[in-house]
């Protein structure tokens, strides 16, 4: 069982990339934040305060996700990877992991789920918290204005209207209270290799993070 972390901001490239490390590896792929999504979404439509712990909680505890081959995101039967991926989204996850109740459950299931075979797993406390022994962690990272770019071309990619400036200052809060929460904030294990992706290209990107995993591989 070999597991390959990869954490870092949003738009520092890190889905993408381990998206295609794992298919090149032949190890399966694990995105943690779509679960944090899932459960923001799931919270909403329930009406709830995302602020309130306990409710938000029971939502995650019941909300039977998981990962189909393909990667697609489940609750139970619903297919949840379309609207995951939103702007909306992408806030309400970053509101609700910052509540430690649904912090322990969904690392809980990410543990789980990475004990079950060779993974690239990507998030944002996978080296520092959810697999602490990962025998590759990396740290992807650029300026904050290639990521809002980067996040801006995502979004309109996939058919949604939405200015840049307000992608930009999305991006600012989220880095904001990703990095300032209390629990498992976003930080850079002392082990994980970091690399700067503002000047590179997403195939130098892949390249970079095969070689070092096939180096430790070979180990
Ligand atoms: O990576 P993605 O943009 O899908 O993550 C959405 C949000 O989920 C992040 O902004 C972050 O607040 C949260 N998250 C987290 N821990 C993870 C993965 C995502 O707190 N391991």
């Amino acid at each position: 069982m070999t597991v390959v972390a990869i954490d870092g901001p949003g738009g520092s490239g890190k889905s993408t990339v381990a998206r295609r490390v794992a298919a090149s590896l032949g190890f399966v792929y694990l995105d943690t934040g779509a679960m944090y999504r899932a459960v923001g979404v799931l919270a909403h439509e329930a009406g709830l305060d995302l602020s309130d712990e306990a409710a938000v909680a029971a939502v995650a505890a019941t909300a039977a996700l998981r990962f189909d081959d393909e990667g697609r995101l489940f609750a139970g039967e619903r297919d949840l990877s379309a609207a995951i991926r939103t702007l909306a989204a992408g806030e309400a996850a970053s509101r609700v992991s910052a509540l430690p109740a649904v912090r322990r459950l969904l690392v809980e299931r990410q543990r789980a789920l990475a004990a079950g075979g060779d993974v690239v797993i990507e998030g944002r406390d996978i080296g520092t918290n959810v697999c602490p022994r990962a025998e590759l962690k990396v740290y992807l990272t650029a300026s904050a204005n290639v990521r809002s770019r980067r996040r801006y071309d995502e979004l309109t990619a996939s058919g949604h209207e939405v200015a840049h400036d307000e992608v930009s200052r999305a991006v600012e809060e989220r880095d904001r209270r990703d990095t300032t929460r209390a629990v498992n904030p976003l930080r850079k294990a002392d082990d994980a290799v970091e690399i700067d992706t503002s000047e590179l290209t997403l195939d130098e990107v892949v390249a970079a993070v095969e070689r070092l995993a096939r180096e430790r591989l070979a180990r």
